[in-house]
């Protein structure tokens, strides 16, 4: 048998918004709900956001943003309903590590 593998995700925290978010695709609204992300996009330091309950909206590139804040202390209250983010998703964004450095033994 082979040894299990490490399902853990890593992330540099140190990351712009945008690659945060490009990589969970997960959006954590102001009011708690944490919402899936459909299409994101990025220009000219703005990020275009769709997220699956239909919103869309702007925001600026930002690795210091409250979202980025929110995204990487995992800051939300419920998943939207109306988003329905597959439990596999969440449970892959509960083992995302956010890492301040390189990892031990990385690859350079
Ligand atoms: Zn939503």
């Amino acid at each position: 048998m082979s040894p299990q593998k490490s399902t853990k995700r890593y992330i540099y925290k140190n990351q712009s918004l945008y690659s945060l978010i490009d990589r969970v695709k997960l959006w954590p609204g102001r009011t708690g709900t944490l919402h899936g992300i459909k299409s994101v996009t990025r220009s000219e330091g703005r990020i275009d956001i769709t997220t699956h309950c239909g919103e869309a909206f702007v925001v600026w590139d930002s690795r210091s943003s409250r979202a980025a804040r929110w995204l990487r202390n995992r800051w939300f209250k419920k998943p939207c309903p109306a988003c329905k983010i597959p439990a596999w998703k969440l449970e892959k964004y509960h083992s995302t590590v956010f890492t301040d450095a390189q990892r031990k033994g990385g690859k350079r």
